[in-house]
Order: C-alpha cells, then sequence, then structure tokens
C-alpha cells in the first residue's frame, strides 16, 4: 500500500504527541497516512505493551490512519545498525512514502536521537538498488522519500517550519487520550509518571498554541530540517 506520509517512531505514542496534527490534516486533505512504531515502549511504567498496542490501534483510527505497525525493536536498547536499517528500509519500501517524518534529532529520551538516525539513514539506503529486500518471497523496489522532516517533541527547539494544524487540534488530542494507560486518568491507581500529570496535557496544548501564535494560527506543529526546505512558489507560505 503506497502512502503519501509515513511516519517512524521509537514509541508508540511520540507521534501523537508531536505531529499528529500534521498526520490529521494531510488526512483531511485527502492523503494517505501511516505510522510505523519501533518498539512497543515495553520500558513504560504505566500499563502493558499488550495495552499499549490496543491504545495504538484505537489511536490510528481516531487519527484515520491507512496504516500503522509496530517493528517489535527493543525499548530502550534498540541500535542504529544494519540488521535494525534493513527492518526501516523495509518498511519504507512497503510504504512508499513521498515524506517521513522522524523523532528529534536530540531530545529528553536517548531512544528519539537514536530513532531520528536510524530512520534518516534508512531513507537513503532505501533509495539504494543494491541492497536487497523482500517481503514475504517477493523483492521490493528501492524507494526514496522525498524529504525527511524531524518532529519537535520534549525539548524545545527552534523549528525550521511549522504547519498550521488548528483544523486538527481535536483530533490530535483524541488521539493522545487514546493512550489511556500513559496520561493522565484520575482513576488510575498507576504510579504516577513524567508524562502521566494533568499538568504534561495542559504542557501539550500549550505548546501548539505558542508554535501557532508564531505564525498568526490557533494551533502549531514544529518540525527541524538537514536540508533546508524549497517551495514552488512564494504564495505557498503562509
Ligand atoms: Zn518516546
Amino acid at each position: 500500500m503506497k502512502l503519501d506520509i509515513l511516519a517512524l517512531a521509537a514509541h508508540p505514542d511520540d507521534v501523537e504527541l508531536a505531529c499528529a496534527g500534521t498526520l490529521i490534516k494531510a488526512i483531511q486533505q485527502g492523503k494517505k497516512a501511516g505510522i510505523v512504531d519501533f518498539t512497543k515502549g515495553e520500558l513504560g511504567t504505566r500499563g502493558t505493551p499488550e495495552i499499549r498496542m490496543q491504545e495504538a490501534n484505537a489511536a490510528a483510527e481516531i487519527m484515520g490512519l491507512s496504516a500503522r505497525e509496530n517493528l517489535g525493536f527493543r525499548d530502550g536498547f534498540f541500535k542504529n545498525d544494519e540488521a535494525h536499517q534493513l527492518e526501516v528500509v523495509k518498511a519504507i519500501r512497503k510504504y512508499q512514502p513521498e515524506i517521513v517524518l522522524a523523532n528529534a534529532v536530540d531530545d529528553r529520551h536517548p531512544d528519539h536521537g537514536r530513532a531520528s538516525f536510524l530512520s534518516k539513514e534508512a531513507c537513503f539506503l532505501a533509495g539504494l538498488a543494491m541492497i536487497k529486500t523482500e517481503i514475504d518471497g517477493v523483492e521490493q523496489s528501492p524507494w526514496r522519500p522525498k524529504a525527511v522532516y524531524h518532529y519537535i517533541q520534549s525539548i524545545p527547539q527552534t523549528p525550521d517550519f511549522i504547519v498550521d494544524v488548528s483544523a486538527a487540534w481535536e483530533t490530535k488530542m483524541n488521539a493522545i487520550r487514546a493512550f489511556k494507560t500513559q496520561f493522565h486518568d484520575p482513576n488510575s491507581g498507576e504510579p504516577e509518571t513524567y508524562i502521566s500529570s494533568p499538568r504534561f496535557m495542559k504542557m501539550i496544548d500549550a505548546r501548539g498554541i505558542d508554535y501557532g501564535h508564531e505564525i498568526g494560527v490557533e494551533y502549531g506543529e514544529g518540525f527541524t530540517v538537514e536540508r533546508t526546505v524549497g517551495t514552488g512558489s512564494i504564495f505557498n507560505l503562509i
């Protein structure tokens, strides 16, 4: 299945927190979007990997994704090596996205930076015909996405561009709330974590308002780039 935009993430919920609005907006505009999560987040304090998978699927439905899969890498310890790169190459070739969204280059969780480099390198390698991969015995064709953008997540960074996600914000927050065990639930008896306090959800909202304010809209999501972006028309910039 070909996708227009594919988000790669170290953990299920990274995409929801950082760039779900951008995916939802693309879907609203008739594009096909999907997510490939690298790990099941099995080191998370609250919930279980099984519950997290159910939550990730519920969030995918809320966002209207065409595909979501999990590569089953080891949370906290996956490496940016040949074996892991080839698995990500296979996913990129399978979905043939024009745009890939990847984790922040540098972030609070060390998995994010590692996933970021792994994603970027796999996007390049996926375009090399001499690297052979197959799924179910069928050889895959090479595919290189046109662009890789990094979504800003925990640590604030100066964005290189901001997407207006005002029309998608409510759906994004619903997708985040689908991760019931991870975020604030007044009825939960599980231990409090960095992300489970009511303050955390307020911070997500404030972050969206802040990025939105920078470009004169209600809500925004910020991205960084490694290659300068271009535009066919200066009128496409808001
Ligand atoms: Zn994460």
